[in-house]
């Protein structure tokens, strides 16, 4: 039987390369996003997953910065899947660019119910779902999308940069809470990718950064789903923060 995957913003960038990805691994996926301009590209991912794969999927719009949105998330997936839950892949963020001076509460909580807050919700409702039937031969896996700017810090970014840094500290803690019940919980954290995050930047901008990058190019989204792949396949690794980055941050 099919396994059942849910993943958070996973109607672009990297979340999209991720939802593809769980279905050529044959899951059935419950494909979430938030904004409307974002609702037919989504089913149009889900449709290409069903008749590419054979998997099943469900698009849910909910906002996962409310614990009722994801309650609903959480739902509709017991109500289509049942009441197993094999994988969580948390992804959904946003990011804001200003001074520590100028910027409003608003933007700054914004931020951290969004990127952070979103995920305590998330591994809150869905591990009942996980710890009712994993065990060492039948594991269950949340992997959770931080970013290089929770592993140093990026200036203009102090909200991201601690909703980031949160996302570790809830990885690491949760790693051990549930590794004696079958459940790993890892972390990406990745460096510059190209998604929308990174489209408004000119070209010059984009060269600009990719110089400080030792590679010295600007990453791809399948980067990121080829690390949730190895993950998702790898029963040893648990409370671990792999960071595809192109060398801009060792740890
Ligand atoms: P993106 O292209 O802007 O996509 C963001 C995704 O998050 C979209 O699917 C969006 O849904 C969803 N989302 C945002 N707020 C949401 C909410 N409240 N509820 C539900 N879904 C929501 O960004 P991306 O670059 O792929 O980023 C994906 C993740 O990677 C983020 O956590 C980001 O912080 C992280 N990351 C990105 C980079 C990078 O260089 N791109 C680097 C490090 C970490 P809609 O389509 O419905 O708006």
């Amino acid at each position: 039987m099919a396994k059942t995957a849910i993943i958070t913003g996973g109607s672009r960038g990297i979340g999209a390369a991720m939802t593809k990805k769980l279905g050529e691994m044959g899951y059935n996926v419950v494909i979430n996003y938030r904004s409307a301009s974002s609702k037919a590209g989504t089913e149009q991912i889900a449709a290409d997953l069903e008749k590419t794969y054979g998997v099943k999927t469900l698009v849910v719009k909910a906002d996962v910065s409310k614990y009722e949105d994801c309650e609903t998330l959480v739902n509709e997936t017991v109500k289509a899947f049942g009441p197993n839950i094999d994988v969580l892949i948390n992804n959904a963020g946003i990011t804001n660019n200003c001074n520590w001076i100028d910027i409003t509460r608003e933007a700054y909580e914004n931020v951290i119910n969004t990127n952070l807050m979103s995920f305590l919700h998330m591994t809150h409702l869905v591990l009942p779902h996980m710890i009712n039937h994993s065990d060492k031969k039948n594991q269950c896996c949340i992997v959770n999308t931080s970013s290089v700017g929770g592993l140093t810090g990026v200036i203009n970014q102090a909200d991201y940069c601690a909703s980031k840094s949160g996302i570790i500290g809830l990885t690491r803690a949760l790693a051990l809470e549930f590794a004696s019940r079958g459940v790993r919980v890892n972390a990406i954290a990745p460096g510059m990718i190209m998604t929308d995050m990174l489209r408004g930047v000119n070209q010059d901008e984009l060269n600009a950064l990719a110089a400080t990058i030792p590679e010295g190019f600007i990453g791809d989204v399948s980067d990121i789903a080829g690390a949730m792949e190895y993950i998702l396949k790898a029963p040893y690794v648990t409370g671990q923060v792999i960071s595809p980055n192109g060398g801009f941050v060792l740890q």
